[in-house]
């Protein structure tokens, strides 16, 4: 496995597998990774000849007041996890190689940024993908693989993919989680052990929920005021957004049906944690 900062090289090695005539798959991250990011990378692997992983805390998905300088960061423990995931080649680029000093373009996916994250995130998404346009333009994948854990970025990513013709195919992967039910992810390393007890509230929301759904109930009303008394039963979350929408175009519906979304932010202290599930309400109905 390669480890390269430079444009130049992913450029030149991509080259070469496409001369071979050998198909790539991409997964972004920011590095620090987990299972979550592992079961990526794997998938990836098993679709694909050669594997580019792109770890890169991207500094302009932040917000003013976010935790940007804080974000953790262990490219030993990254690049340990990738060779064994069965990666080819690591993009570790510095900030400057990314956006020159008078960066100035972005992509933006407009409705679809609107809602849930987009409320409390209002230039993160923009960030999201600008960066992976960027990516994608610099790895030129056949294929992208996204966790659905980020459901309301892996929407905005297909949107962008669709709108603006980019010949890449988008692969959302199910949520890893821990064996408590906590979603797996970087921040998670923010808590002390109290703040990760309560953490718990979220995925128990979560289960919740999907269940209330899959024993029949519809309306968003009855789902969210059920998950919402669950999270505050804990005394160190605070809720940012307990939400239901359409999985692909993220408008708020009142009533689960086709592709429902059904996404929450909780604050655990200073920490902001997400999570989701999606039901696929045609395939429910049918069974
Ligand atoms: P991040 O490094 O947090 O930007 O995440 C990089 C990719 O890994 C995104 O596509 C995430 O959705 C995905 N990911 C993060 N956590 C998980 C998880 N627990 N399960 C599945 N995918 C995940």
């Amino acid at each position: 496995m390669e480890i390269t900062g430079s444009i130049q090289n992913v450029r030149e090695t991509v080259k070469k597998w496409r001369q071979q005539g050998l198909s790539v798959g991409f997964v972004p991250t920011m590095g620090y990774l987990h299972e979550g990011h592992k079961s990526l990378i794997v998938k990836a692997v098993s679709d694909n000849d050669k594997v580019v992983v792109s770890d890169f805390v991207n500094p302009i998905q932040f917000g003013a007041n976010e935790d940007l300088s804080t974000y953790p960061r262990d490219i030993e423990l990254d690049k340990k996890l990738c060779e064994a995931a069965g990666a080819d080649l690591i993009f570790h680029p510095q900030p400057d190689e990314m956006y020159a000093s008078d960066f100035s373009t972005y992509v933006e996916a407009q409705n679809v940024s609107r809602e849930l994250c987009g409320r409390t995130r209002p230039t993160h998404f923009r960030g999201v993908c600008t960066v992976v346009c960027k990516l994608f333009h610099i790895v030129m994948p056949d294929r992208a693989y996204f966790g659905q854990k980020d459901a309301q970025q892996l929407a905005v990513i297909r949107r962008m993919v669709r709108d603006l013709n980019m010949d890449i195919e988008i692969v959302g992967c199910p949520i890893v989680r821990e064996a408590d039910g906590l979603a797996k992810s970087s921040r998670n390393t923010y808590l002390n052990e109290e703040e990760r007890k309560a953490a718990l509230a979220l995925s128990k929301a979560i289960f919740y929920g999907e269940e209330m759904i899959r024993n029949g109930e519809r309306k968003a009303k009855v789902v969210l005021a059920a998950m919402r008394s669950i999270i505050e039963e804990e005394p160190l979350a605070k809720i940012d957004y307990v939400e239901m929408t359409d999985a692909d175009s993220i408008e708020p519906i009142e009533t689960a049906q086709g592709r429902t979304l059904t996404a929450i932010a909780v604050y655990i202290g200073k920490t902001r944690l997400i999570d989701n599930f999606i039901v696929d309400l045609r395939e429910v109905d049918q069974s």
